[in-house]
């Protein structure tokens, strides 16, 4: 018999990131936009096909797409690294600035991926919880330790990923002022919240931003991801990137969109509009408590959840995102905003399944009743 040798220690016990990938009616569950791209990019798309040129190895930092976005932004091709979604680029920085005897700064419960790619690169990861009431940051912690001199790379999600919520932009420009530790400012959920630190690159070379095409931009099966730094941390990132990762076609269809992206601004506002709907069909259920959102998401505790509510759901041909299980987040799951339909069958399978629990517990207790009654 032949014989393997272990892989990395890092890698014992670390699970794979599981994008449970189940059929389903009604997909809520991976903060997507439910719409496709528009007709109209399609068919622009469509003809553009016979000269994407997919014989040829695409531009390795997908020039033209940097410079749309560099121009959009008020900056230089040079302050632009484009990745294979969002995903990549925290990869990249992680390999960067993080690594062995390096360490990271995380503030859970947030984007599962910080704390994956610590792992796998071998970066310690120090983690402040954030208030399990509000999700808020301890600020004061969090400067006090940043400033330590002992933190490589800090990273916010903002909007935080599942909480939704933002942390006000005070405490990240004493964050940025704190440390020279590089600080990853998530804005994947940029679109929705309106809220960025672009303002505040100028001033501060340690501040990197991230934002992706999966979400607002109907992307997310394309896997384009960019983030905004100074051209230091750029030039730095290029040494550790994959050469080709953003494919020809990855990089002609989001030049498209970037272009179009005016066309886009409508499907933002429905699905901001469609977000307070959301969240008033969920508070006001029985033993439901939503939580205010910046995203396109929420996320929302009911009374004993465990896995079976996700599976509940399903079963009403509707999957969210169970976290029950995930420290400070015990019985909350999180939903996207869908379409007015999607959202309205989420909402009817939440009542179906909290009145059938209801009368479950009550048939119960009557049952135990009559047993003592015996
Ligand atoms: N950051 C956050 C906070 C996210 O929620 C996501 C997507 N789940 C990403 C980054 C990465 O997105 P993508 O790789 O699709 O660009």
């Amino acid at each position: 018999m032949g014989r393997l040798r272990p892989p990395r220690r890092e890698l014992e016990g670390l699970v794979a990131y599981d994008a449970k990938d189940v059929h389903a009616d009604v997909y809520l569950h991976a903060n997507e936009n439910p719409l496709d791209l528009p007709g109209e990019v399609l068919d622009k798309l469509a003809k553009r096909l016979r000269d994407v040129g997919f014989n040829r190895y695409p531009d390795p930092l997908a020039n033209g797409l940097r410079d749309l976005i560099a121009e959009a932004n008020g900056l230089e091709r040079g302050n632009v690294l484009i990745g294979n979604g969002g995903d990549e680029l925290i990869f990249d920085l992680l390999l960067a600035w993080g690594g062995p005897g390096r360490t990271l700064l995380d503030l859970p419960p947030t984007f599962s991926m910080y704390a994956i790619d610590a792992r796998v690169t071998g970066t310690q990861l120090v983690e402040i919880a954030r208030d399990p009431r509000d999700f808020s940051v301890d600020e004061a912690a969090v400067l006090e330790r940043a400033a330590g001199g002992d933190i490589d790379i800090v990273v916010v999600s903002n909007p935080n990923n599942p909480t939704g919520n933002l942390v006000p932009e005070t405490f990240l420009i004493d964050l940025l002022k704190s440390t020279d530790a590089l600080v990853l400012v998530d804005e994947a959920y940029f679109e929705f919240s309106r809220h960025t630190m672009r303002p505040h690159m100028d001033r501060h070379p340690n501040l990197v931003i991230l934002r992706t095409f999966s979400k607002a931009f109907s992307l997310a099966g394309m896997r384009v991801g960019y983030l905004l730094g100074s051209a230091d941390v750029v030039t730095e990132l290029t040494k550790v990137r994959q050469p080709y990762s953003v494919d020809r076609m990855s990089q002609t269809v989001a030049r498209m969109v970037f272009k179009e992206r005016a066309v886009f601004e409508a499907g933002i506002r429905d699905i901001m509009r469609r977000r307070d709907v959301l969240l008033h069909g969920l508070s006001s259920l029985p033993g439901v408590t939503a939580f205010t959102s910046e995203a396109n998401f929420v996320l929302f505790r009911v009374e004993h959840a465990s896995a079976v509510w996700r599976d509940l759901l399903h079963g009403h041909g509707v999957l969210v995102r169970d976290f029950s299980r995930t420290p400070g987040l015990e019985d909350c799951l999180r939903v996207t905003v869908g379409t007015d339909e999607e959202i309205a069958r989420f909402l009817a399978g939440m009542d179906e399944i909290l009145a059938s629990r209801a009368a479950a517990e009550h048939f119960g207790a009557s049952a135990r009743a009559k047993r003592h009654e015996d």
